[in-house]
């Protein structure tokens, strides 16, 4: 597999000092054993971390004072400070403001339902593909978040869950889906070690399960390919919004380098490798791409690349600041999700859940 391409190499200036969730069980070790102590203690760590959810030297009182404070100098160095967290939904969306130690500032959501609570994460600060009608786009990319920045918001994520901080007492954070800020697969290397890290069971990782993961891609397409080759279950989401060359090229820019045909012929790749039906999103905006036309044409080619092999998500366009366009009327909607279902592709309409606390899709701008 050949590099990706230089463009979306963002560059490193930023990541924080490396931090034990960067590292495998057995880079974990390693580095324990370079600090001259014995390598059970990185297990005790992991322990801490991955198991307890806990960052909080005065907890670990299974490793002597002296070395904890070594350990934890060398491999617990902060991440974040937490600067806000802003409710709504009853208190069932939660979007959480983090400063990380250069002063980056990165926003996740955690989204509690009856029967689950997913965790929308970041995996950059801003993001470089300028999709138009998305908040984070409009602002561009500030930098790569690094693995432990990755996995940092899930151990939190998992903690408010664990002690009831949503309504509804303690619970499980059971899903994840990289559909915070940035684009994951631009960050190709940190964001497939973060999976290992949240998916890796206890005390190894954060225990989530691969198949409750979701990486979602503007179709970058080489880098779907590689992780096509990484004998993942994750999900694979790809933010398509239409079918066509012509009005993608401006809805998703990167789209003038990897064309619908490619994005879905490497979706289909994935889809076959992993047995997993792939998400397609569709931010449905009024008079944009919201024909029946064009819901037609998305039908026949979803078929026709992807068989069975695939799900759209349509997402009523979630306004952000200054731009001109809105969500499509619901009859437009409902004729939208008919036009594909009669394609025999299913169709249903995501939520827009944490929209007045300017959480939902495409909100994300991390303002302080
Ligand atoms: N960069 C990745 C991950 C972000 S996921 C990607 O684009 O897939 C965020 C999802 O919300 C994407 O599908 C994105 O296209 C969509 N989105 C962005 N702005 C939106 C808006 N204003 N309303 C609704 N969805 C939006």
């Amino acid at each position: 597999m050949t590099a990706l391409p230089l463009v979306f190499d963002a560059p490193k200036r930023g990541l924080p000092p490396r931090h034990l969730a960067d590292l495998s069980a057995e880079g974990r070790r390693e580095a324990v054993a370079a600090l001259g102590e014995k390598p059970f203690r990185a297990a005790q760590l992991s322990n801490h971390y991955f198991g307890r959810l806990t960052v909080d030297p005065d907890a670990m009182t299974d490793i002597p004072a002296a070395t904890r404070a070594a350990l934890v100098a060398d491999l617990m160095p902060p991440l974040f400070t937490e600067i806000r967290s802003v409710a709504c939904d009853d208190g069932t969306t939660r979007k959480t403001l983090l400063k990380a130690h250069d002063g980056t500032l990165v926003e996740s959501v955690l989204m509690r339902y009856p029967d689950r609570a997913t965790l929308c994460i970041s995996s950059q600060a801003g993001c470089g593909m300028a999709c138009p009608f998305c908040a984070t786009g409009q602002g561009g990319l500030q930098r790569n978040l690094s693995t432990a920045e990755i996995v940092d918001q899930v151990r939190r994520g998992a903690a408010a869950m664990r002690d009831g901080e949503l309504p509804g007492g303690p619970g499980r954070l059971s899903n994840i889906v990289f559909m915070g800020m940035g684009e994951p697969l631009a960050n190709y290397k940190r964001v497939i070690e973060a999976v290992h890290r949240i998916c890796d069971p206890a005390p190894d990782g954060l225990g989530i399960s691969q198949r409750s993961v979701t990486v979602s891609t503007v179709g970058l397409v080489p880098a779907i390919r590689k992780m096509t080759e990484e004998g993942l279950h994750v999900r694979l989401a790809v933010s398509l919004h239409t079918p066509d060359d012509e009005l993608r090229n401006t809805l998703v820019p990167v789209n003038t380098r990897w064309d619908v045909a490619e994005v879905l012929e490497a979706a289909r790749g994935y889809a076959d490798k992993t047995g997993r039906r792939v998400s397609i999103e569709y931010a449905l905006i009024r008079d944009i791409n919201d024909q029946g036309w064009r819901a037609d044409m998305l039908g026949k080619k979803l078929r026709k690349y992807l068989g069975p092999l695939v799900h759209v998500n349509l997402i009523p366009l979630n306004p952000t600041p200054g731009s001109k366009w809105d969500a499509s009327p619901k009859p437009v909607e409902r004729e939208f999700v008919r036009r594909v279902e009669a394609q025999g592709v299913t169709c249903t309409v995501r939520d827009t859940r944490g929209q007045e606390i300017a959480a939902a899709c495409g909100q994300l701008a991390a303002e302080g």
